[in-house]
């Protein structure tokens, strides 16, 4: 069996992300864009180079202490969700603070906020498999504000969805933006790339452009 050799998934991004940014990440599949956000969201560590959150070298950090910041100051998003399925949409997102040392009493109230937040407190007690997919995307942005980050990190958070309701979660994600939240989004639609203040193209690993909306 022949294996491959080691796969340079980025090289030399160099890239600061300002807060109060609302960030789009574009380019082809494969390019690196998962890479990128799961390295600023310290899920991935850097064979080379550095990763600063709030002006702080995260490799300083012990890996508890990297658990918590991430708990505490960054919230996921993904394309496929990742609810599960034997939980409300309450408990679903209650689920965002157990890593964050909240306690259990002040968990049901803050997760309800959080519903509340993406228009969803009428569909508390509902599973996942009971909710369209704009409504399960908008419970899975309710986890990841609960703890109230100051990052949100979404990887094709429109990407199951249809057009109108992709872009009605786009519109719930640029509130948050305009309410103080940073946001780096990968996506491949261009339209949304395109309305975003700033865009940042990877292709081969590397940053091929970073432009500002004028
Ligand atoms: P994108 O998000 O732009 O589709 P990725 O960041 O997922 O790109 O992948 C970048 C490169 O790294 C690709 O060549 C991919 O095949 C490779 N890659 C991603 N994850 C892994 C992994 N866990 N092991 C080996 N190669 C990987």
């Amino acid at each position: 069996m022949i294996y491959p050799g080691p796969v340079t998934a980025l090289d030399r991004v160099s890239l600061e992300i300002a807060r109060g940014e609302l960030v789009a990440i574009v380019g082809p599949s494969g390019s690196g864009k998962s890479t990128l956000l799961n390295i600023i969201g310290t899920l991935d560590r850097p064979t080379s180079g550095a990763v600063h959150l709030n002006g702080q070298d995260v490799a300083t950090l012990s890996d508890r202490r990297l658990s918590g910041l991430r708990a505490r100051e960054i919230g996921f998003v993904f394309q496929q969700f990742h609810l599960t399925d034997g939980l409300t949409a309450l408990e679903n997102v209650a689920t965002g603070l157990l890593y964050a040392g909240v306690p259990r009493r002040h968990r049901g109230e803050r997760a309800r906020h959080a519903l509340t937040r993406v228009g969803l407190a009428h569909r508390a007690g509902h599973r996942p498999q009971q909710l369209s997919g704009g409504e399960r995307q908008r419970v899975a942005i309710a986890r990841a504000l609960v703890n109230r980050p100051s990052l949100v990190l979404a990887d094709e958070p429109t990407g199951a969805l249809d057009s109108t309701t992709g872009h009605a979660v786009l519109q719930l994600l640029r509130r948050l933006n305009e309410e103080g939240t940073t946001i780096a989004l990968i996506t491949h639609d261009r339209d949304i790339a395109a309305s975003l203040p700033r865009q940042i193209e990877i292709r081969d690993g590397r940053l091929v452009r970073d432009q500002v909306a004028s």
